[in-house]
């Protein structure tokens, strides 16, 4: 991590000649539970992970923004004025689309100095640890800070969803952000997508000897596709359908009707959602009560839902799940909106080692590409770092 801000510092100085004014960090993340809930209202708990995407930001003398990243070969330059979605790249869409959103939220970009900004990063990239937030809120705090903003971090977290939604046009939930942003060290954030209340929830891994692994299958998933969009879709015809404003209001003991009155794929899309939600408070309760070694089978159940009733897994991903339990993990998951990405899995540190072993034993007997598997702690948020 120190490494990473002294090369964010040499990057900076490299591509643009001049000296950063300050070095900023936010998180990856892994979702420990709660899946495809935050545009539906309801629940999630993510963790921000020990894993940075790290800006160094100089300020200009003129109206100009320019943008580079270890990323691209590119950089990208405009004049602040000119910053329009549709107009902004396709990576650079990130960074200059916070800096287009915060000028919606209020922000006269005519009158604040242009910037220059560079952009390191050991968040795999899309493999559903989130670097798009993690780009996304690093380049908010620092903005919000040389341009003295004195916005919160929940307005912040609103702005980088717009950023996200209609600068590069991916109609994603505001999680992500959220667990950027308000991530601790050693705690989950247990947000409320409806009240936007986020509460950090201590998870005690390390005291129980576990650890959550990340197994990043490599296969790269895209949340800018149709198929995110098609589930959003479902789920608010299903909402519709049902005579509520949204699926958080739908309790469980509604589900036999729902299947009555909604066609099969419909009525599985909404089954997954209202389940998902409960398995939330059913997680966040029993860490509470019976700590971290009990949660397991809310992760294997996630999956299932996710797997059979969303349909957003994928076999590279429900092999890992099925490997991981299969080797001493006590409960497995994918994380993030599926497609592709990544797997997690609760494991106690004795039975690490073997479990490596054994997934890339079993990618390799079905012929697939190695999978990257890792551990990764609950860390601290988005931060000025110099
Ligand atoms: P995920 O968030 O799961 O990693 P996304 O598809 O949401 O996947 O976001 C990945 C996109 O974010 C990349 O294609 C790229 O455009 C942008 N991005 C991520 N990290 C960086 C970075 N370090 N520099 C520039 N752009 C980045
Ligand atoms: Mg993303």
């Amino acid at each position: 991590m120190s490494d990473l801000r002294d090369d964010v510092r040499d990057g900076f100085r490299n591509a643009f000649k001049s000296e950063p004014a300050g070095v900023w960090s936010a998180p990856g993340r892994v979702n420990l539970i709660g899946e495809h809930t935050d545009y539906n209202e309801g629940f999630v708990l993510p963790f921000a992970i020990d894993r940075r995407t790290v800006v160094a930001v100089g300020v200009r003398d003129d109206r100009r923004m320019r943008v580079a990243s270890t990323y691209a070969d590119e950089v990208a330059a405009l004049s602040m004025v000119e910053l329009r979605p549709g107009q902004l790249g396709e990576w650079s869409a990130y960074p200059l689309g916070v800096a287009w959103a915060l000028g919606e939220f209020g922000v006269d970009l005519g009158a604040v100095p242009g910037v220059d900004i560079f952009i390191d990063s050991d968040v795999p990239v899309g493999a559903g640890l989130s670097s798009s937030a993690a780009v996304e809120c690093a380049v908010a705090i620092a903005l919000n800070d040389v341009w003295q903003l004195g916005l919160d971090r929940q307005t912040l977290a609103q702005v980088c969803q717009r950023a996200e939604n209609a600068a590069v046009g991916a109609p994603t939930g505001i999680m992500d952000q959220y667990a950027a942003l308000f991530g601790r060290k050693d705690s989950a954030v247990f947000l409320d997508c409806r009240g936007m209340d986020a509460e950090p929830i201590p998870l005690g891994f390390a005291e129980a000897g576990l650890a959550i692994a990340v197994i990043d299958t490599g296969v790269q998933h895209s949340t800018a596709g149709g198929e995110y969009a098609e589930r959003r879709e479902a789920c608010e015809r299903g909402a519709r359908e049902l005579g509520v404003p949204s699926l958080r209001e739908l309790r469980a003991d509604r589900l036999d009707e729902a299947r009555q009155v909604l066609d099969d794929v419909t009525f599985r899309r909404v089954r997954h959602v209202v389940t998902e939600n409960q398995r939330v408070l059913d997680t966040v309760r029993t860490l509470r009560e019976r700590g971290p070694a009990a949660i397991g089978p809310f992760l294997d159940d996630s999956h299932l839902s996710l797997r059979n009733d969303f349909e957003v897994s994928t076999p590279e991903l429900d092999l890992a799940v099925e490997t991981a339990n299969a080797n001493g993990a006590l409960g497995a998951r994918m994380t993030g909106a599926g497609f592709g990405g990544s797997v997690i899995a609760l494991v106690p540190n004795d039975a690490l080692s073997l479990l490596r072993v054994a997934i890339d034993g079993a990618f390799a007997e079905h012929g697939l590409g190695q999978p990257d598997t890792f551990v990764v702690t609950a860390s601290g948020g988005a931060q000025r770092d110099f």
